[in-house]
């Protein structure tokens, strides 16, 4: 089964594809890690996404849909996708449905995580990872239990993302509306997709999407 995370930045879509793979053995395909790692390996993908990505600017089609291409070639991806990240504009949209054609595969379902815009701004700003584990904080909802400390690995080390500050944030959220949103209609003619309200608990909304795949058929892998 493959399936589209879609909503604006911040709405949850990382944090609901992990527990996806976790849960049903999917596999994450989230096109701002792909370039978050390019990015550090200092690849020529990687000098061209950097700077777009700081300002909180879309990188170019044409790029996307190749990347897109060569991470849906290994075979990991044969038993199906949580696509985060991916589409985000018309012709990433059609390029898609191209890909996964040629790969005789095609997509099944679009949850849109539903979130308050006002409360976008206050969640990606205050939000970082552990170094070591890549486990989940914030600011002010979610804290270690002792200040500084991984509450999962016991690490001393975090890092927030470069596009994680208001004034790329907001930049992210208008290239959101004007490009992003207006493909959720082409989805939605086709009947495909689903609502989840993404202002619930982190486990309410994990439980609801789980819901929706099983009602889709999806195993989770404890079944
Ligand atoms: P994300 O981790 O999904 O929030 O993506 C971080 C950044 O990577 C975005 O703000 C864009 O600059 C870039 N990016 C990720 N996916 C795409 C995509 N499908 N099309 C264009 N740019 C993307």
């Amino acid at each position: 089964m493959n399936i589209i995370l879609f909503g604006p930045p911040g709405a949850g879509k990382g944090t609901q594809a992990h527990r996806l793979v976790h849960d049903f053995g999917m596999v994450q395909l989230s096109t701002g890690d792909i370039l978050r790692q390019a990015v550090k390996e200092g690849t020529e993908v990687g000098k061209i996404a950097g700077e777009l990505m700081k300002a909180g600017k879309l990188i170019p089609d044409d790029l996307m849909i190749r990347i897109l291409g060569e991470r849906l070639d290994k075979p990991d991806t044969k038993n199906g996708v949580i696509f985060d990240g991916f589409p985000r504009t018309k012709p990433q949209v059609e390029a898609l449905d191209k890909l996964l054609a040629e790969r005789h595969s095609k997509l099944d379902c679009v949850i849109e995580i539903k979130v308050d815009e006002n409360a976008l701004v206050k969640r990606i700003v205050g939000r970082y990872v552990c170094a070591q584990c890549g486990a989940g904080y914030h600011d002010e909802f979610k804290r270690p239990h002792k200040e500084g400390v991984c509450d999962i690995c016991g690490s001393t080390e975090f890092k927030r993302r470069p596009d994680d500050n208001e004034e790329a944030v907001r930049a992210r959220l208008v290239e959101y509306h004007e490009k992003t949103a207006p493909i959720l209609p082409v989805y939605e003619a086709r009947g495909i997709v689903a609502y989840v309200d993404g202002m619930l608990p982190m486990g309410d909304v994990a439980t609801k999407i789980a819901e929706i795949l099983k009602e889709k058929d999806a195993k989770p892998i404890s079944a």
